[in-house]
């Protein structure tokens, strides 16, 4: 059964990432009914953890084995930020966190600044240029005195504080009546190829990396649900550490990459991140390699050596191959499916939200949203 043509349904949603809060606050605006499963009270899976940058610019760009409409996605996602940033804050009463680009990109070797000719190229095509601000670096940005041979500004990429966000998604999921947060595993069965919902008339699942790991009694046997949907078994564990140092008196002021590394200045904090570690689910940041980061921060901006360090932490990005999420139908009658948002959730939340919506209330996908479908022409069809 899919959950078709009624704004009075009552959807049951698996996971309160910033995903999971965004979909309920959507679908129980559009007059669903929602029951909202998560397991800690409040949410600390990877939407705690993340960094908060709003990147389609950086993350989906030129990068080998994106899925090719992922610059699309977050493009189009990152335009909805500012009304939905400025909706939540309305509602809840609470700062969102939102901040518009641009963003510095530097690159201190060779390899990264050939990168930035292929990403200027690719951007140019979406009309977006960047502008090299290299003869400039120093004007724009003070702290970054480091070695660098190049140095670009990204328009589209902003940042969010995305704990903050989550505080005023949290604040408005639980003042809705339509939604009840339950903490709480949902019991799905499946008997006879028929999907049981726990009293809901469908399922959605945004549980992060843990997402095939949400459990279904099967004919009175209990599994993980991606031993039954493959399309689910693609989600796994990529492990991030990070740290955040006090801001300073001519610390940085802009969101800055460089590589893999980014220092991201928020109010109270400046995030230094991340690694990225496939197949580690990891719980707790290593000492080692949050060293490691806080060196690498300090070649670029040598004033971070003077920053104390306020905390350092792991999270757990849900990866998929193509980096790319999986919105839409499963191969099981009315489960559905929000996540391997990857390094990209952030971002991603609003426009999946809408998408999600689409889809599940009232049965139309665009053709964008078509695109990121576990099963095309499924989607097509609802
Ligand atoms: C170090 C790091 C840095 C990042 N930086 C950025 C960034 O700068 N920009 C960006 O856009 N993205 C970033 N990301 C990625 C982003 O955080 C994720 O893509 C996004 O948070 C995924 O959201 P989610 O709601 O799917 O998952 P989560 O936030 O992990 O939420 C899933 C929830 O499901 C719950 N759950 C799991 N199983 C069950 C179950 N069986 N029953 C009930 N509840 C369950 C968990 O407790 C959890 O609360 C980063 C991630 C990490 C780890």
């Amino acid at each position: 059964m899919s959950a078709n043509n009624s704004s009075n349904q009552s959807i049951a949603i698996v996971g309160a990432g910033i995903v999971g809060l965004a979909c309920a606050l959507e679908m129980a605006d559009r007059g669903a009914r929602v029951t909202l499963f998560e397991k800690q009270w409040p949410p600390r899976g990877a939407s705690w953890a993340a960094a908060g940058m709003l990147a389609p610019a950086f993350e989906a760009v030129g990068v080998a084995d994106n899925h090719p409409d992922l610059f699309e996605l977050c493009d189009a996602s990152a335009r909805l930020w500012p009304e939905w940033a400025r909706a939540l804050e309305a509602r809840s009463g609470k700062l969102a966190g939102y901040h518009p680009g641009p963003s510095l990109a530097v690159a201190t070797n060779e390899d990264d600044a050939r990168k930035f000719s292929a990403l200027q190229a690719a951007l140019a095509q979406h009309d977006q240029a960047p502008t090299d601000c290299f003869a400039r670096l120093h004007e724009i940005e003070p702290s970054v005195t480091g070695d660098t041979i190049a140095a670009l500004l990204l328009p589209s990429d902003g940042q969010v504080d995305n704990r903050q966000t989550l505080e005023a998604l949290v604040a408005c999921v639980t003042a809705h009546e339509r939604i009840d947060v339950r903490l709480d595993d949902i019991e799905l069965s499946a008997e006879k190829r028929v999907i049981h919902h726990s009293g809901h008339d469908a399922t959605l699942l945004t549980a992060g990396w843990q997402t095939g790991a949400v459990r279904i009694k099967q004919d009175g046997e209990s599994r993980d649900i991606r031993d039954i949907e493959p399309m689910l078994r693609d989600i796994r564990p990529i492990g991030g550490q990070m740290l955040s140092v006090a801001p300073m008196p001519g610390g940085p002021q802009m969101t800055l990459r460089a590589g893999h590394l980014y220092i991201v200045p928020k109010a109270a904090r400046i995030i230094i991140g991340a690694t990225s570690e496939p197949g580690r689910a990891l719980s707790v940041p290593e000492p080692d390699q949050i060293a490691d980061l806080l060196a690498q921060a300090i070649r670029i901006c040598p004033v971070l050596k003077n920053a104390p360090v306020l905390e350092s932490w792991a999270g757990v990005r849900p990866g998929r191959n193509n980096h790319a999420p999986l919105l839409g139908q499963t191969c099981l009658d009315g489960v559905f499916v929000a996540s391997g948002h990857f390094r990209n959730g952030i971002l991603l939340a609003p426009i999946t939200a809408q998408i999600i919506a689409d889809i599940i209330l009232d049965g139309r996908a665009s053709p964008l949203a078509s695109a990121f479908a576990p099963y095309a022409d499924v989607s097509a069809q609802v």
